[in-house]
């Protein structure tokens, strides 16, 4: 995804194309970058082999799903919506896990009847109703308990998970207790100790702290675990003086945490793989100019897009024509929707635009399109793949008529 001769590009596609073909707004894909991020994600880990199950929740779409799948890929699933779509899509049973702290009985149920690779499990409570349902089934679940190793992953609050007072996995102690009780359970064999820390990670330093309390719990437990699963959370660019993490000091860091024991890892990446892959582009509807500044306002909105009303999170936004006159003004970009907090950037100076431009918003493939809503009775934006020079529609935008 590139500018050639001042037009902007994914793969052999400019997005003016893409736009007048397809409407605004709408998320756009590119094939060849989700491939490049898978391959650089395995040979990161070359010397790990790990088994690579995607986080189904950072994009569910049925047909990035099956490019995952011909990847080789699992899926790390965290509904039975999800579950189902993982399925779905083609992906073996033997390589999904499920997540959650608040499984229902009817989503735990399918799961074992689905004969997942793991249930992994964030409570004593829920340890003991997959037991029950074991009992009932007369049937043997393979779990992973997940440990909150209290680090700090030094990311945005709001996706944080590995602190104590997150509601995420159990404490050492508890951990411990839930060893001791069920290792020698008919119904559940406890194969792998999980953990997740947080999403958006660019420092290696908590991931270093994680594997240090990982270490010691297993230490601590004297229990042999067939799997280990390090979650996701590997941090993308969001800006140009952001640094994504390191997967190769990763690499090595697990390396020599796995030392002298059999240990199978199990990775669990959503954003790494998809978030850099996928656009929105938007037209201006208005641009409405203040003493301030200039209002931008565009036709996607906090719908479309959650994460900065909702995280803060900072999304770059660059035209699809280049030009070399810039305005000196703060421009900021806002949707339509009737909420001071549907903006989305607030620049200093910006080139020269006018209504019914097309602009980029990038890297959002991840918690994009999985996060849209009707809020203002708003249609669900379309989805494109595109592949070289061909484009096709990998999800319908919403009717209207079929939200009123
Ligand atoms: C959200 C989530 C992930 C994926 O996180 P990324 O930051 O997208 O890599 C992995 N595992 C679990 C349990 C999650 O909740």
């Amino acid at each position: 995804m590139n500018y050639i001769n001042k037009r902007f590009f994914v793969e052999k596609t400019s997005v003016n194309k893409i736009a007048k073909k397809f409407g605004t707004p709408v998320y756009v894909y590119s094939l060849k970058k989700i491939e490049q991020n898978i391959n650089n994600f395995k040979k990161s880990f070359k010397s790990i082999n790990p088994l690579i199950c995607f986080s189904v929740k950072s994009n569910c779409n049925i047909n990035i799903l099956r490019i995952i799948k011909n990847q080789g890929l699992g899926a790390d699933v965290v509904s039975m919506g999800e579950l189902m779509i993982a399925l779905k899509a083609g992906i073996n049973p033997k390589k999904i896990v499920f997540s959650g702290v608040g499984k229902t009985i009817e989503e735990l149920d399918f799961a074992i009847n689905k004969r997942i690779l793991l249930i992994n499990a964030e409570s004593e409570n829920e340890i003991i109703e997959i037991e029950k349902i074991a009992k009932r089934k007369k049937t043997l679940v393979n779990i992973g308990l997940r440990l909150n190793p209290d680090t700090n992953a030094q990311t945005l609050s709001k996706i944080s998970t590995g602190k104590k007072e997150d509601k995420f996995g159990v404490s050492q102690k508890i951990f411990k207790r839930i060893i001791k009780n069920f290792k020698n359970s008919k119904y559940l064999k406890i194969k792998c100790l999980s953990v997740h820390i947080g999403s958006q990670i660019t420092s290696n330093r908590p991931y270093e702290k994680m594997l240090r309390v990982i270490k010691n719990t297993i230490r601590n437990n004297n229990y042999n675990f067939e799997y280990v699963d390090l979650g996701g959370g590997m941090g993308i660019k969001y800006n140009l003086n952001q640094k994504k993490l390191d997967l190769n000091s990763y690499s090595s860091q697990i390396k020599s945490f796995l030392k002298k024991t059999n240990l199978k890892v199990i990775f669990e990446p959503g954003r790494f793989i998809i978030g850099d892959a996928g656009i929105l582009l938007s037209k201006i509807i208005y641009i409405k100019q203040t003493k301030q500044k200039n209002f931008i306002i565009l036709d996607a909105a906090m719908n479309d897009l959650i994460r900065p009303a909702l995280y803060d999170a900072k999304h770059r936004i660059s035209p699809s024509e280049k030009k070399n006159s810039f305005i000196n003004k703060l421009h900021e970009f806002v949707g339509p929707i009737c909420e001071t907090s549907d903006k989305f950037l607030l620049t200093k100076k910006y080139q020269k635009i006018e209504q019914g431009d097309i602009l980029i918003i990038h890297d959002v493939g991840a918690y994009g399109m999985v996060l849209s809503s009707n809020y203002n009775l708003r249609p669900k934006p379309a989805e494109v793949l595109i592949r070289g020079s061909k484009n096709i529609i990998i999800k319908k935008r919403q009717r209207i008529n079929d939200i009123v």
